[in-house]
C-alpha cells in the first residue's frame, strides 16, 4: 500500500473528553436546580442554556481556557437576572471552580489507541495530530498521553478547526491530498473541513454521541456499522481506502477493521469486525 498521511483529531477520537465535561455539567445543573428550585427551573433547561452560552463563547473566541467555567458563571447570572434571585460571590466562585475542574482529570485513551498508532507507525504512514482547543491544555494532554512519540513535530493545535486552517496546514506541509486522511469525531470540525479541502475523511462518532443530524442515517448490527452521509457532489472523490484498527467504544474493545471510502455523490464510512 502506498504510504498515507493521517491526521488524527485528539479529543474523543484518541482520548476520552466529552464524558468528563458531561459529568461536570451534571453536577453544575444539579447545583443550579437546587439553588433555583423555588423558581421551577429544570435541569434540562439549565443544561440547554449553559450549552448555548458555551457554544456562543467558543464560536466567538475559540477555545479560550476559561470558556467552560465562564459559561457556568454566565448561566448563573442569566438565571439570577431572570428570577431576581440575588447573586452570591461564593456561589459564583464555586461554579467557576467546578467548571475548571474538568481540565484536571487524567488522560484516558480509547481502547487500543496505542496499538493502533504503533501499527500505523510501523507500517510507515506519516501521522499528524490535529486538535482544537487551548494550546496549553491540549499540549498537556499530548504529553500525558505520551503522543509525541507518534507525532513528533507534526502536532497542530488550532483554536478554531476550520477548512481554512486545514488548507494552510496541507499547504505548509505539502501534503498529497490523494493520500491524506482526517480521522475525527466531529462532522463540523473534522469531516466537513477535510472534504472541503479535498482530502479523505473518516468519521469516528464519540462513544456516547448519537447521530448528530436527522439527515444522517445510522445502522448498526453486531457485525457491521455503516454511516450514510448526505451527498456532497462538489467534493472530489478519493480513490483509496486505508485499513486501520480502531474501536469505537469500550464495549467494542477488540480488533476492528475500519475501512473508509467516499463513493460517488456520497460519503460512506464503514466499520467491520475483524
Ligand atoms: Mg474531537
Amino acid at each position: 500500500m502506498k504510504k498515507q498521511t493521517i491526521l488524527f483529531d485528539m479529543d474523543d477520537t484518541l482520548i476520552y473528553c466529552n464524558k468528563f465535561f458531561d459529568l461536570v455539567v451534571d453536577q453544575f445543573a444539579d447545583l443550579m436546580e437546587m439553588w433555583f428550585h423555588s423558581y421551577h427551573i429544570s435541569v434540562p433547561e439549565i443544561k440547554k442554556k449553559q450549552a448555548e452560552i458555551d457554544l456562543d463563547r467558543v464560536l466567538q473566541n475559540g477555545f479560550a481556557p476559561n470558556h467552560f467555567p465562564e459559561s457556568f458563571v454566565e448561566t448563573y447570572e442569566f438565571y439570577s437576572e431572570l428570577t431576581g434571585r440575588g447573586k452570591l460571590p461564593e456561589e459564583t466562585e464555586r461554579l467557576y471552580e467546578l467548571g475548571s475542574s474538568v481540565y484536571g482529570h487524567s488522560i484516558e485513551p480509547y481502547p487500543q489507541m496505542y496499538e493502533t498508532l504503533d501499527e500505523l507507525q510501523a507500517q510507515g504512514h506519516e501521522l499528524h495530530l490535529y486538535t482544537g482547543g487551548d494550546p496549553a491544555i491540549q499540549m498537556r494532554k499530548v504529553t500525558e498521553a505520551g503522543l509525541e512519540r507518534y507525532f513528533d513535530d507534526r502536532i497542530h493545535v488550532a483554536r478554531h478547526k476550520t477548512a481554512e486552517f486545514l488548507e494552510a496546514l496541507i499547504r505548509s506541509h505539502q501534503l498529497d491530498r490523494s493520500s491524506t486522511w482526517m480521522i475525527g469525531n466531529s462532522l463540523r470540525t473534522d469531516v466537513i473541513p477535510a472534504l472541503k479541502t479535498g482530502i479523505h475523511a473518516i468519521f469516528m462518532p464519540a462513544a456516547q454521541e448519537s447521530c448528530p443530524s436527522t439527515t444522517w442515517r445510522w445502522t448498526s448490527s453486531r457485525r457491521e456499522r455503516t454511516l450514510h452521509f448526505p451527498p456532497y457532489p462538489k467534493f472530489p472523490q478519493p480513490s483509496t481506502a486505508i485499513p486501520i484498527r480502531m474501536p469505537l467504544a469500550p464495549k467494542d474493545a477488540g480488533a476492528f477493521l475500519l475501512s473508509a471510502a467516499l463513493p460517488a455523490a456520497a460519503c460512506a464510512s464503514a466499520i467491520r469486525t475483524d
